[in-house]
């Protein structure tokens, strides 16, 4: 297959499903047709400069990409074209990856369902009654429906992970600070972490082959080792120590997805593995942290979003505070005018103590669990989300139950790990069900491997 096959077959899949999936936000088919063929120049010339090369992908829509239209799936950025390419977009190109476009998600990555874009829900590939999960819906349909090889999410709280679980694919969040931030516009810098949606872990692994490593713009970034995921895999798992958490397994959890992710545990034994059961009480502090620290830095990072710098800018103000409040008011969807004001009150004076900074010292606390487990075990499996996914609809109305959804994937974040979602089987109304592996600060070696043991 050409590189131009491989595009033209991507676009044709994609224009077959896009009207029902909405799982993109732009198409961007002639820069992909050109790009192809220059691949191919490369190809043919056995100048091939990755795995990836000529593999047609897609983007995230909070990714910047340079004079592609970059929106948030937000109302506020409609109009805005980034004239830069973030770190991932760069290293990806040189890479020779095909950009397809930009993906549909929850309006700046708050959400677990992709029902609060400004651009529409997405429908779930393998129901389209249901939704594909969020934020990165758009991302994990688009794998799903056979759009795209692998798409680029970002995770900051289960964004990659819990999607992945709901349309049957792999999903990694790769270790704090090993995929540069740099162009992901921000929702909540100390959590957010871009990563792969693919098809397999080798897959994923080829991915971050590419795109992890040290980048000097992103002052989180790390100077860790990057490199050789793909080629390490062996899928051996003998006598690696696995844990369970009881927390993880025990009221809230949907009896059939529990059924299943015990059952990947029984698989990961049968190859040879200690799986042991363990208490990790500081579960139950999990969620409350997350949305405070969330919403804290998200009420900060949006601010950035006026009027006047960026994209869409409301029409009829009278002066300069008008045009803030005008733009807000209606460049703004519901869910986000939520986080903003439960983060400017977490952070207010009389209120930080008692919220903001209580959080920063519990999810001390829950960094210290992660890292006390990981002195017993390689690895953790765990659910990715309570259930299988929800219909389209259903979790709008109550975004506290909504909330309490993402209790398996935000320790993650909180506690800078690695984790991945791995398809584990189907519940019986046929949905797939996500496991996730998590693992210690730079394990994702060790998680990319023992996610390989499944395939
Ligand atoms: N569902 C979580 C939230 O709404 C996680 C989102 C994410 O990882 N971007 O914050």
């Amino acid at each position: 297959l050409s590189a131009a096959g491989a595009a033209k077959a991507g676009l044709d899949r994609l224009a077959q499903a896009q009207g029902r999936s909405n799982a993109f936000i732009t198409v961007t088919k002639e820069d992909a047709m050109l790009r192809a063929d220059q691949v191919q120049r490369l190809l043919d010339a056995r100048r091939a400069p990755s795995p990836l090369a000529g593999v047609p992908m897609a983007f995230k829509d909070n990714i910047c990409t340079r004079g592609v239209k970059t929106s948030c799936a937000s109302k506020i950025l409609g109009g805005f074209t980034p004239p830069y390419d973030a770190t991932v977009a760069e290293r990806l190109d040189a890479a020779g990856c095909i950009s397809l476009g930009k993906l549909n998600m929850d309006e700046f990555a708050m959400g677990s369902t992709t029902e609060t874009s400004f651009y529409g829900p997405v429908q779930n590939p393998w129901d389209p009654s249901r939704v594909p999960g969020g934020s990165s819906g758009g991302a994990a349909a688009a794998v799903a429906e056979g759009s795209v090889w692998y798409a680029i999410g970002s995770d900051t709280g289960g964004s990659i992970r819990q999607p992945a679980a709901y349309c049957g694919v792999t999903g990694m969040k790769p270790t704090y600070g090993t995929v540069s931030r740099y162009g992901l516009i921000a929702y909540a810098s100390s959590l957010d972490q871009m990563g792969p949606i693919a098809r397999s872990a080798a897959d994923c692994a080829a991915v971050l082959d590419v795109i992890q490593g040290r980048d000097p713009r992103d002052g989180t970034s790390l100077d860790a080792p990057a490199g050789g995921l793909l080629s390490g895999l062996t899928g051996d798992v003998r006598d690696k120590r696995i844990g369970l958490p009881a927390d993880c397994f025990g009221d809230g959890l949907d009896g059939e997805v529990r059924a299943a992710v015990l059952a990947a545990a029984d698989v990961l034994k049968q190859r040879g593995a200690v799986v042991e059961e363990f208490s990790l009480p500081v579960m139950q502090y999990v969620v409350p942290t997350y949305y405070i620290i969330a919403a804290a830095e998200a009420s900060s990072n949006l601010s950035r979003f006026d009027g006047v710098k960026y994209g869409w800018r409301a029409q009829g103000y009278e002066d300069l505070t008008g045009l803030y409040n005008k733009t807000r008011t209606e460049g703004f969807g519901a869910e986000v005018k939520r986080r903003i004001l439960l983060g400017t009150f977490v952070l207010s004076t009389g209120y930080y103590d008692a919220y903001y900074k209580k959080a920063l010292q519990v999810k001390a606390l829950i960094k210290r669990a992660f890292d006390e487990a990981f002195r017993r075990y390689d690895l953790l499996l765990t659910p990715v989300a309570p259930t299988t996914a929800p219909k389209l609809g259903e979790s709008l109305n109550d975004p506290l139950q909504m909330y309490l959804s993402d209790i398996y994937t935000v320790s993650v974040n909180l506690a800078g790990l690695p984790g991945i979602s791995v398809p584990c089987g189907f519940a019986s109304d046929g949905m797939p069900i996500g496991a996730q592996l998590i693992g210690p600060a730079l394990g994702d070696a060790a998680v990319l491997d023992a996610a390989h043991a499944f395939q």
